[in-house]
């Protein structure tokens, strides 16, 4: 029998909000390497179709919405005594409000995503206060207005989260490389004086998912290997990214922001439609979707030298993300009609007949040309190593695992994002459910190989403008 390493005793109530891919994923690692009281936990989530988990272990099952109304009575009623763990893998609840209110009470909080309340990605007419931008500095501001107390840990899946931790993994890897002296930087200043000594221009959050299941997708039906509805909300936010110093062109639908951190821009047109050059190992070349992440912000921003308004230096980074194919073309699909589809499917473990999910950080522009570092997981080793999940759900679910560590053993950290983590230790916990992570040069740019029998808007001078990675 395979043993699990313990990784700590949670006292008090652990609830869940949330139960749907990723919660489902989630609840089996809990159960393999913490100690509680399992008449304690509680998930709650409106719409359970199968209770068979929740029912053979007596978990609690509150079948209800969280909301802007009931969160405070619903929550504070649970965690009455004033300690415990909220694990919140649901959508439409706000990470802010519940976040603030664990805090409160003392109780150890996470989430992978900051999730704003249901109505916010379709309802809010502005589209610089739709952004992940927007929805960021909010968390920002709050950790400046009330520093330190108890731990929260903000957007710690796969991405936003596990990435963040590889980045610094990516960079020591290529200090060694170039026989730079590979000392561990301490804080975030000798991190962000790392990258930029390093010469990197950017970061792609480079992903190729190529799980596929043998039933062809049906016109009406979103296929995804996540959350679709979560996907869909930021498909249809605008594209975001962290905007480098060594920028020299401006996109003509691109607008900064003139409050908080700076980091990053938006362009006025959905992510999910924005098309940009980017590089995995498994396809090489490819096209990923700019879709805006938390990532991409946060990292600018911590790697940031100087003003925020007028940095030193600042890489650019951004999401570049082939989703499965049914979901590429789930996409076309809504994009094209105008419509989202009624029916949404996420492919589990059990469909899936092939593939993996191969996501990293591809850090680009320094003497070495690109880098990627990351996870290079297959269904089949997914299976192995955790059920209820397929391989996307795996990265997430354990990287949401490493931050329950991370926080159990770091109780009054405040309001945490992943790059203010100890990556060393989260990657300590994660990488046994990650498959090969591994590190990839190539001399592939954005310039290379381009098919171009017609006049392009690029910069010959330096591949790595975003004008030569953005495509459409
Ligand atoms: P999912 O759609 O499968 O499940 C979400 C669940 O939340 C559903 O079961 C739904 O019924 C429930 N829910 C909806 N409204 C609720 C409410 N008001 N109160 C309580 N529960 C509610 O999504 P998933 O794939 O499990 O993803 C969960 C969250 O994790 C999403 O916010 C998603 O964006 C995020 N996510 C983050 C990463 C990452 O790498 N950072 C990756 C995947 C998913």
């Amino acid at each position: 029998m395979t043993t699990y390493p313990n990784h700590g005793r949670i006292d008090g109530p652990i609830v869940m909000i949330g139960f749907g891919s990723i919660g489902r994923g989630t609840l089996p690692l809990i159960e393999r390497h913490f100690e509680y009281d399992a008449k304690k936990v509680v998930v709650i989530e409106p719409e359970l179709d199968d209770h068979t988990f929740l029912t053979q272990r007596g978990i609690h099952h509150v079948e209800a919405a969280v909301t802007r109304e009931n969160y405070r009575e619903l929550l504070g009623g649970l965690f009455a005594e004033g300690r415990g763990f909220c694990v919140n893998l649901s959508v439409d609840t706000s990470s802010l409000d519940i976040m603030r209110l664990c805090r409160e009470m003392g109780v150890l909080y996470i989430d992978t995503v900051v999730e704003p309340w249901a109505g916010f990605y379709f309802e809010t007419a502005d589209n610089a206060a739709r952004t992940n931008y927007a929805l960021r500095q909010a968390v920002r501001d709050e950790k400046a207005r009330n520093p330190g107390g108890t731990t929260a840990v903000s957007c710690c899946g796969a991405n936003p989260g596990m990435v963040s931790w590889f980045v610094k993994e990516a960079l020591l890897r290529l200090a060694a490389d170039t026989g730079r002296e590979a000392a561990m930087p301490q804080d975030r200043a000798g991190w962000a004086r790392l990258m930029q000594g390093l010469g990197v221009k950017g970061i792609h959050i480079a992903e190729r998912d190529t799980q596929k299941s043998t039933r062809p997708k049906r016109i009406g039906t979103f296929v995804n290997t996540w959350s679709v509805e979560g996907f869909i909300a930021e498909g249809f936010q605008p594209a975001e990214l962290g905007w480098g110093t060594h920028e020299r062109w401006f996109p003509e639908d691109g607008h900064r922001f003139d409050t908080g951190c700076r980091a990053a821009i938006w362009i006025a047109r959905p992510g999910a439609i924005t098309k940009v050059h980017t590089w995995c190992p498994t396809p090489g070349p490819q096209f990923g979707f700019l879709v805006t992440h938390n990532e991409a912000i946060s990292i600018a921003d911590y790697y940031t030298v100087g003003a925020p308004e007028a940095p030193e230096y600042r890489p650019t980074c951004h999401y570049a993300y082939h989703p499965c194919d049914d979901a590429v073309l789930s996409l076309h699909e809504t994009f094209g009609s105008g419509r989202i589809q009624e029916r949404h499917h996420i492919l589990d473990e059990n469909e899936i007949i092939e593939g993996k999910d191969e996501l990293g950080v591809l850090l680009y522009g320094h003497e070495k040309n690109a880098l990627w570092y990351g996870s290079r997981l297959s269904i089949e080793e997914t299976r192995d190593l955790a059920p209820f999940q397929n391989a996307t759900g795996l990265q997430v679910s354990s990287a949401v695992l490493a931050g329950m560590v991370w926080a159990l053993e770091n109780p009054r950290a405040g309001i945490v994002e992943t790059d203010e983590m100890d990556h060393v230790r989260c990657l300590e916990v994660q990488r046994p459910y990650l498959g090969p992570v591994e590190a990839h040069y190539t001399d592939w740019t954005p310039l290379k190989d381009r098919w171009s029998k017609f006049a392009e808007d690029i910069d010959e001078t330096d591949p790595w403008q975003f004008r030569n990675v953005l495509a459409s």
